[in-house]
C-alpha cells in the first residue's frame, strides 16, 4: 500500500495518479495477483485469464469528481474451467460505483434535499441517485431476518429442554444466553459450560453451529464472500433436519433477494422514526411533485431516519 491508497482508504491495492484538471480527478488503482474463491466451485485459483479496464465512480475529492481507473482481473479456474472478476471490498459488485458513494449518495437523504441537489453534490446523474433510492427499501430491515436464526435456536433449546429434569431445564433456562452470545465473547469459564450444555443434545449442538456459522457470514467484510457462505449456510441449516429452522428457512428462501441486498447495504440503515409529519411536508414541498410513490416512500423513510 503507497501513500495514495492511504489516503484513498483503498487497502490492499496500489495507487498511481492518472490525471488531474479543474474538474476531475482520476487514479489507477492496481492490486497483486492472490488466490481468490471461485464463486462457482469453491476452489481457490491463482490463474489469471485476462485484464479489463473498469472506470469507478468515487466520492468526490476536493470539490472534483473522482475517477478510479481499476485494471480488473479475470481468474480462470482449473476445478470447474469457468472464469470470474477479482472482488474488491471497495466497489459493490456489477455496479460502476464505490460503496462509499452508494453510502454518500443514500446519506443525502438524510437531509432534505431534492435529487437534483442531491446528484450535484455526489457528481453523479440524478438516474444514479434514483437507482439508489430504489434499492433503500429492500435493505431496510436487516434485523428482521437476524432475529429467525435465534428464534431457531431458541426453539430447539426450548423442546430440548421439555425432556429433561427440573433442575437441569431451570439450569438451561437460567444459561440459554450462554447458548446465544458469540462463542468469541464468552469467558473461558461460560465456554467450558457451553460446551458441557451443548454435550447433552445433538439437536442443540448442531443449531449452536449453525447460528455460530451465521456469525462468521454476518462479519464478513466482503460482499461476494458473503453472498457464497449464505449459500453454504442454507445448504447446511437445510441438510441439518431440525424442524426448528423450517420456518427461517422458508423465510431466507422467499427474501434471498432481499436479504443479499441488507448485506450488500449494510451501511445503510432506516432507523427509528422521529419528527415524521414535518419531514414529509418539507419532503412534499422540495419534491414538487411526487412521480413515484416508492421513491417517495424511501425517501420519507431515509430522511426521518
Ligand atoms: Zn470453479
Amino acid at each position: 500500500m503507497n501513500d495514495l491508497a492511504k489516503i484513498l482508504g483503498i487497502y490492499d491495492a496500489k495507487v498511481k495518479l492518472k490525471s488531474i484538471n479543474d474538474h476531475t480527478i482520476s487514479f489507477y488503482i492496481y492490486t497483486d495477483t492472490k488466490p481468490h474463491l471461485c464463486p462457482h466451485c469453491n476452489l481457490y485459483t491463482s490463474k489469471v485469464h485476462d485484464y479489463r479496464m473498469q472506470k469507478i465512480k468515487d466520492i468526490p475529492l476536493h470539490n472534483k469528481s473522482c475517477i478510479l481507473f481499476l485494471n480488473k482481473r479475470h481468474y480462470h479456474c482449473s476445478g470447474c474451467g469457468k472464469h470470474f472478476y477479482e472482488s474488491y471490498d471497495f466497489v459493490s459488485r456489477y455496479l460502476h460505483r464505490t460503496q462509499r458513494l452508494t453510502k454518500f449518495i443514500a446519506h443525502s437523504f438524510y437531509d432534505s434535499i431534492n435529487i437534483k441537489h442531491a446528484s450535484i453534490r455526489a457528481n453523479v446523474s440524478t438516474h444514479t441517485v434514483y437507482k439508489v433510492l430504489g434499492t433503500l427499501n429492500n435493505s431496510s430491515d436487516r434485523y428482521h431476518f437476524i432475529r429467525q436464526v435465534y428464534w431457531a435456536l431458541e426453539n430447539v433449546r426450548k423442546n430440548v429442554q421439555k425432556n429433561m429434569s427440573k433442575t437441569l431445564r431451570r439450569y438451561y433456562k437460567r444459561s440459554r444466553h450462554i447458548i446465544t452470545a458469540r462463542k468469541s465473547n464468552l469467558s473461558e469459564e461460560n465456554k467450558a459450560a457451553l460446551n458441557l450444555m451443548l454435550e447433552y443434545s445433538e439437536d442443540l449442538r448442531k443449531a449452536h453451529f449453525i447460528k455460530e456459522l451465521f456469525i462468521k457470514l454476518l462479519d464478513e467484510k466482503s460482499y461476494s464472500k458473503q453472498r457464497v457462505l449464505l449459500r453454504e449456510w442454507l445448504l447446511e441449516v437445510e441438510s441439518s433436519g431440525i424442524k426448528e429452522f423450517n420456518p427461517a428457512i422458508t423465510a431466507f428462501r422467499n427474501n434471498y433477494k432481499y436479504i443479499l441486498n441488507s448485506l450488500k447495504y449494510r451501511h445503510i440503515s432506516n432507523g427509528p422514526t422521529e419528527g415524521f409529519n414535518n419531514k414529509i411536508k418539507v419532503l412534499k414541498r422540495i419534491s414538487y411533485v411526487v412521480r413515484n410513490f416508492t421513491y417517495f416512500r424511501n425517501r420519507i423513510l431515509m430522511a426521518t431516519a
